[in-house]
């Protein structure tokens, strides 16, 4: 058991002029395949991830995303693939030999030290003392700006100051990966969204690279430069947040990323410049002004988000890309109100009416007869 960890670590010393390493790929995740008993928790992922860049691993409960990011803290063994971290490969090293810090949930701070003991304490742990290690708790404490608390114990902290001291003792050695579970689970609604942001100061300064995982699809748009969407140990889309949210990959995407209108159908005619696609749900097919890699006949999903939706009592210009309904309900948001359309197929169509424009909603109001439409290049084409 001990022999691999020490032949792979000591023909990592013996490399004496390591090429590179290309900061586009400061992380890589290679067919990362982690199984137990049989059961596929994380299902060959692969992951090029930037040097200083905030990675979000995104998905539902149970899809994979804390058993990926245990497997880089090395808290799991991977089945099989492999993880190299700027030049490193990780997987034969313990998780106290990985140049990487896990930040749990819970922060684990030692009730009975203050805030200052708490950031100082790995570091005294590697032989730092003195001046230098006094320097280095100062640096911290003033990148989490909690140097007028430095003398506090946890519980005199609120919740979000205790996460910031968290985060020191995380980045206080320097890692070059921070991973983050959840960080905000313990922080209730309002405090999380000014946390979220926060953090990304905070690790942005630093300059770490960080991978969170987090179940919230507006904690994940808020926080990451890119995000990893994932559903039973898969990678189903990466992408920016608006790239994900405005070319879904598939349905699944599409549905898990905001609100979206998902109609199926099939393509009917499949042209370089446009596409068009019949549904049992719309009078004349839909049009959408674009290509896409497809053929006649096949079948796919158009996704269309309600705030694309156009909703009014005229009759719009045009033979497609139109429909008539009825109001069936009308959810006020504040800013916007959702109206729920029901079309004779008794397909449903959501549309956002933003409530603060100078004009009303036309008097649309429940039961009303209206038109949905929307503009040639509002959807996407889904074929997955
Ligand atoms: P997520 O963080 O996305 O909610 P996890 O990575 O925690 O998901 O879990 C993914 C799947 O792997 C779940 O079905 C979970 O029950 C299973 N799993 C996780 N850890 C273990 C383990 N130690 N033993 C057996 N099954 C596990
Ligand atoms: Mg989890």
């Amino acid at each position: 058991m001990a022999a691999a960890p020490t032949d792979g670590t000591h023909a990592g010393t013996h490399a004496a002029a390591p090429a590179a390493v290309d900061p586009e790929r400061y992380l890589r995740i290679e067919g990362v395949r982690k199984e137990f008993d049989g059961f596929v928790a994380v299902d060959d992922v692969s992951l090029d991830i930037r040097k200083g860049e905030i990675f979000a691993l995104l998905g539902g409960s149970g899809s994979g995303k804390s058993t990926l990011l245990r497997c880089l803290g090395g808290f799991e063994r991977p089945t099989r693939g492999r993880i190299v971290l700027d030049g490193q490969v990780l997987d034969p090293l313990p998780p106290y030999e990985r140049p990487v810090n896990m930040m749990f949930q819970s922060y684990a701070l030692f009730p009975h030290m203050t805030v200052e003991q708490n950031i100082a304490f790995g570091l005294k742990q590697d032989g730092l003392s003195g001046d230098a290690l006094a320097a280095r708790v100062g640096e911290m404490l003033s990148l989490v700006q909690l140097a007028k608390l430095a003398g506090r114990k946890p519980h005199q902290l609120s919740g979000g100051q205790q996460q910031r001291v968290a985060l020191a003792r995380s980045l206080a050695k320097g890692p070059k990966l921070l991973l983050l579970d959840e960080p905000m689970g313990a922080l209730d609604k309002k405090l999380r969204s000014r946390m979220q942001l926060e953090l990304v100061n905070i690790i942005e300064q630093s300059g770490v690279t960080c991978v969170m995982v987090t179940h919230d699809q507006e904690e994940a748009m808020t926080m990451a430069t890119r995000i990893a969407v994932m559903d039973q140990g898969w990678i189903q889309q990466v992408g920016k947040p608006d790239d994900i949210y405005e070319q879904p990959a598939n349905r699944f995407v599409a549905g898990f990323i905001g609100s979206v209108n998902l109609i199926e159908g099939i393509i009917d005619e499949d042209q370089p410049e446009y596409v068009t696609v019949r549904t049992g749900d719309f009078p004349a097919p839909i049009y959408v002004g674009h290509g896409i890699t497809g053929y006649e006949g096949q079948p796919v999903a158009f996704a269309l988000r309600p705030e694309k939706v156009y909703i009014g009592k005229q009759e719009p210009d045009g033979e497609n890309n139109k429909a008539r309904g009825t109001v069936e309900d009308i959810a006020y948001f504040g800013s916007h109100s959702v109206y729920h359309v029901r079309l004779p197929s008794g397909a449903k169509v959501l549309a956002n009416f933003a409530n603060m424009k100078r004009w009303d909603s036309d008097g649309i109001t429940w039961n009303d007869e209206v038109w949905v439409s929307w503009d040639d290049n509002d959807g996407v084409v889904l074929t997955g």
